[in-house]
């Protein structure tokens, strides 16, 4: 055997092993699982075992996007945050561990409360799950998912998938999916768009993020 290939030997064994080792992990530790999450905006990605939103330095907004902690839009002051809580249904019916039982907060015992409990307890799920619109790049229509933006461009333009997909499959035989990116690409190509310039209309057009959704539905 020449110098080389006892080279890819041995690194193949080093992967036979790990896998192995992984198989090992996976079918005895019973309550670990594995996890991984995609940044909607920037692509990042985190995976580990028993790995949370917090450990990927990700949070996942109301509506269902996740991106990296450092995209996230700056959060409100506290005083604004008081508002938010006392007008939203956040306050209604909290758990008070004190009396062990559920009631909504006065504005005066939520102005003495540290403004990152504020944050964990009323307005999101411990500060990375189900975090308000108002933090999310995507809900406020300053970036986009590729996913809303395809969705978007289909309701639109009304170019089937099956058109954009059988242009890709005369490059590549043996694909299987479109990918979001290719449709984007191929209709802002032919209409002569901009992708930037769409989603910046959003705003204007929809107002809010939900509004987007029921006219994506309707
Ligand atoms: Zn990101
Ligand atoms: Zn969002």
């Amino acid at each position: 055997m020449k110098f080389y290939q006892i080279l890819i030997v041995q690194q193949l064994d080093f992967l036979i092993i790990k896998e192995v080792f992984m198989k090992f992990r996976k079918d005895f530790v019973t309550n670990s699982s594995s996890s991984s999450y995609v940044c909607e905006i920037c692509g990042r990605t985190e995976s580990g075992w028993d790995m949370g939103l917090s450990e990927a330095e990700m949070m996942e907004c109301v509506n269902g996007h996740t991106f990296c902690n450092d995209e996230a839009l700056k959060r409100p002051s506290k005083k604004e945050l008081i508002q938010m809580i006392l007008e939203n249904e956040w306050n209604k019916d909290r758990w008070d561990s004190e009396i062990r039982d559920n009631r909504d907060f006065t504005e005066e015992e939520l102005i003495v409360m540290e403004e990152d409990d504020l944050w964990d307890n009323f307005c999101s799920e411990s500060g990375y799950y189900d975090v308000p619109e108002c933090v999310c790049p995507i809900c406020q229509f300053i970036e986009y998912s590729e996913y809303d933006l395809s969705a978007y461009l289909l309701k639109e333009y009304g170019v089937s998938r099956d058109e954009v997909f059988a242009e890709v499959k005369q490059l590549n035989k043996r694909r299987r999916k479109l990918y979001e990116n290719e449709y984007i690409t191929y209709v802002c190509k032919k209409f002569d768009l901009n992708p930037t310039e769409i989603v910046a209309n959003w705003k204007e057009k929809f107002g809010t993020y939900n509004a987007f959704k029921k006219w994506l539905r309707g």
